[in-house]
């Protein structure tokens, strides 16, 4: 039976991150608009807080958040002459099904690309030399530069808010933040996180202690992660 609903100005087919951000935008542009999402509702509330959240079976085994292969089946063949086959149970590549999409339960790293991400060719041609790209790689540039999107992802940052410091404000090189990034027009909305303890053994005194010894002898470099260890027995 067909089921008639009020005309709406634009409906959206799925609800994850794209979607929700072209509503909103049409949403904001006064149009009023409908969501058409295939999944279920999942709410923060009733679905990501503990104790269920931890449910490994639902989740890491039964992979409730993705899309389901044996219901909407993606078929695969090696070549031409072969018989597609359905691919019943997703391995690395799993898309997010529900409200949120894969959004939902994303790791909520948000990096941006280096400037020189935008225009590799042209990158390691102008550093590397005309050979530096071998003729049967397919590495091109973006047609976007990084300036033009520099807004983008500043809009992008701000909608769900990114922690970090800049280590490069409009140029000017700032110590602290990662100084190798692309010129930002702002600071991060948030402040950095609070650094875990193997966060903090990784990046502060791991760095230090094995910066120096990379270029010296074996012997050193054993004496460094020694006084890691000695150092991390202390503090446990
Ligand atoms: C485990 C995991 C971790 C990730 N971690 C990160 C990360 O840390 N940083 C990062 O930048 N990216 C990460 N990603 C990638 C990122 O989450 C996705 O690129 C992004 O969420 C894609 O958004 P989307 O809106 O394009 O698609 P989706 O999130 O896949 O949304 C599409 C929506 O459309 C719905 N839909 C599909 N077909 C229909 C239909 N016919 N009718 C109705 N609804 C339909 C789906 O159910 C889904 O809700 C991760 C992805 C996964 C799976």
């Amino acid at each position: 039976m067909t089921i008639r609903l009020k005309e709406t100005d634009a409906a959206v087919i799925g609800i994850g991150w794209t979607g929700s951000i072209v509503a909103r935008e049409l949403t904001k542009a006064g149009l009023n608009v409908v969501g058409l999402e295939r999944g279920s509702k999942r709410m923060p509330r009733e679905n990501f807080t503990l104790p269920s959240v931890r449910d490994d079976l639902k989740y890491a085994v039964r992979q409730e958040l993705f899309q389901d292969a044996q219901l909407e089946t993606v078929s695969l063949r090696h070549s031409p002459a072969d018989t597609a086959l359905p691919i019943r149970r997703l391995g690395s590549f799993l898309p997010g099904t529900d409200l949120g999409g894969a959004g939902a339960h994303w790791n909520g790293m948000t990096w941006r690309l280096l400037p020189s991400d935008h225009n590799l060719r042209t990158h390691l041609t102008e550093r590397y030399g005309r050979d530096a790209v071998p003729a049967e790689m397919t590495i091109e540039d973006f047609p976007v530069s990084y300036d033009e999107l520099e807004p983008y992802y500043d809009k992008f940052e701000k909608l769900c808010g990114v922690s970090g410091k800049a280590g490069n404000l409009g140029g000017q090189i700032i110590n602290g933040g990662n100084v190798f990034e692309g010129p930002r027009q702002n600071e991060y909305p948030n402040p950095p996180l609070t650094r875990s303890m193997a966060g903090e053994i990784m990046t502060q005194r791991g760095a230090q202690s094995w910066l120096p010894s990379v270029s010296g002898t074996i012997k050193q470099r054993q004496q460094g992660l020694h006084q890691l260890r000695r150092a991390d027995a202390r503090r446990l």
